[in-house]
């Protein structure tokens, strides 16, 4: 398709009423493929309303063909990164819990999250390895990275994002113990303020014998020995 009807169809689509997925229902449902085609879209809430503000207010030309669809897209990328919101454990879970005599730990290194800081709403993005001592249960070790995933994908602080894991996951099993070790890199830190660049924040949370040295200890070697955390 040209180029120039294109974006008169873009245009039209956005000021009509939106041929959205959920009738309208308060979202800005727009048409952003520019062909009136089937392609799924994401009802974003009005939020490309707003990221629209916020081009205005940095001075930009929303009309301009590189920002045409940038309200939208921004808007189905925040919603994307703020997923966990809409997700719970047991969801997650989904009766991936099983009984199982092993009192040996269990450790997953290097899951890596991407989260978003609720002071700047910059990324911090890193790795976190997560371990605990069964008392009867075990989970799916995919579940331990989806645990991850639904606490990274909301706005945080790595204190508290490390502190959730570690109670989901005492929640769900009722282990002897729970060691949780995230590294992140801050964005706000980085692009911003200090301008830092190779400063990354380390946090833990532990839970029952993972209080105790060697608990504690025997972690902190299993994730150094698995290769290089970074
Ligand atoms: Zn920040």
């Amino acid at each position: 398709m040209p180029r120039k009807s294109e974006k008169k169809k873009t245009g039209a689509a956005r000021n009509q009423n939106p041929i959205g997925i959920n009738g309208g229902a308060g979202g800005t449902v727009t048409d952003i493929s520019g062909q009136g085609t089937a392609k799924k879209l994401v009802d974003v809430g009005g939020m490309d309303e707003l990221y629209r503000g916020i081009l205005e207010g940095v001075g930009e030309d929303t009309q301009r063909e590189g920002l045409l669809k940038t309200p939208y897209r921004a808007a189905a990328a925040m919603k994307f990164l703020t997923q966990g919101y809409t997700q719970s454990l047991d969801e997650i879970l989904n009766n991936a819990i099983f009984e199982e005599d092993n009192n040996n730990m269990v450790l997953l290194r290097d899951i890596e999250f991407y989260s978003q800081c609720e002071h700047h709403l910059l990324p911090f993005f890193g790795k976190c390895h997560v371990a605990y001592i069964p008392n009867g249960k075990i989970v799916g070790v995919s579940k331990m990275a989806r645990i991850v995933d639904m606490f990274a994908r909301r706005l945080q602080v790595q204190e508290r994002l490390t502190n959730q894991i570690a109670d989901a996951l005492e929640e769900a099993l009722q282990p002897r113990g729970v060691g949780v070790v995230a590294e992140g890199l801050h964005l706000c830190m980085i692009m911003r303020g200090v301008e830092k660049q190779h400063s990354k924040m380390t946090t833990s949370a532990m839970r029952g014998t993972f209080l105790e040295m060697p608990t504690r200890m025997e972690m902190m070697s299993l994730i150094r020995n698995g290769g290089d955390v970074f």
